[in-house]
């Protein structure tokens, strides 16, 4: 990677008109991914000046600013406390301490890398992002979403759930080679499944699917079943479809075990 200027603004008004000056800008978050490409930058735009990294809860919800590091997620006692510690699980689980250190949360969600960890375990989740110029979107609208924008933070809703975080890896430093996340709330069963390789999907089943059945294997089977299905799964030099495939259903089955309980 190179960069020809680098600049830290002070505010987020000036860092998205420096990002739209020119077409060859880029927001600089941790740079732990960036720095792995050979993209020629001419213009970096760090935004560790701007007073984004803080980490706040009210009754209702918790923000997450863009610049907060994984390794803050993962200790804050905030996120260790809240969503029965599926976020909290899932990050500390990403490499190792010292990628965590340096990556951020608006990079990891900005990139919307398909092997994220991070992002499997948001999707289930009442998540928001919040861009300057594009204001709050919900992750999945996010996730569609092309424009070039900065993220100010995360929006997480605060509920009582049941969740599980799965993952297959050939070592614990390397991507998944698939992961998910298994949300239960009052209502419904929701479930993602990253690093397919491709990126997360969400599919959600209500209360009415999950009384069909006396059961817990049986849900568990079930869901398992009807997720593959529904998926398209890829091959990489870490695992083929097929294989991917059938951890799906292994890992799927396991978290529904897990959140939904005996029955
Ligand atoms: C060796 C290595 C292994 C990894 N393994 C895993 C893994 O197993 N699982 C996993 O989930 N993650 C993994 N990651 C990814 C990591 O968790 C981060 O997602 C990644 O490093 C990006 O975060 P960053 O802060 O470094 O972003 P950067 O590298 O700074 O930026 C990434 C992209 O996001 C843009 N960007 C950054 N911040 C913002 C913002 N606030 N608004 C708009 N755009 C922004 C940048 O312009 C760039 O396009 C790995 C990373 C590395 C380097």
């Amino acid at each position: 990677m190179k960069i020809d200027e680098y600049l830290k603004p002070k505010t987020l008004e000036e860092a998205y008109n420096l990002l739209n000056s020119c077409k060859k800008s880029a927001v600089i978050g941790g740079g732990a991914f960036l720095r792995l490409s050979n993209r020629h930058i001419r213009l970096g735009i760090d935004l560790s000046n701007i007073g984004l990294n803080y980490i706040k809860e009210n009754d209702k919800e918790i923000e997450i600013g863009a610049m907060v590091t994984l390794r803050e997620v993962e200790q804050s006692e905030i996120i260790k406390n809240n969503f029965d510690g599926l976020v909290h699980t899932a990050v500390k689980k990403i490499m190792g301490v010292q990628v965590r250190n340096i990556a951020t949360v608006g990079g990891s969600v900005y990139g919307k890398y398909g092997f994220s960890d991070f992002i499997t375990a948001l999707l289930p989740l009442d998540c928001n992002v919040v861009l300057y110029k594009g204001g709050l979107l919900s992750l999945t609208d996010f996730l569609k979403n092309k424009d070039k924008d900065i993220i100010e933070k995360i929006v997480l809703k605060k509920f009582k759930i049941k969740a599980a975080f799965k993952d297959f890896r050939n070592t614990s430093t390397d991507f998944a080679i698939l992961n998910t996340a298994v949300v239960m709330n009052e209502n419904t069963l929701r479930i993602s499944v990253g690093a397919r390789p491709g990126a997360a999907v969400l599919k959600v089943f209500d209360q009415g699917f999950i009384n069909s059945f006396k059961d817990t294997v049986d849900i568990a089977e079930e869901t398992s079943l009807v997720m593959v299905k529904d998926l398209q799964f890829g091959s990489d030099i870490r695992a083929t479809s097929e294989y991917r495939r059938e951890i799906c259903k292994v890992l799927v089955k396991r978290g529904v075990m897990e959140v939904v309980g005996c029955r």
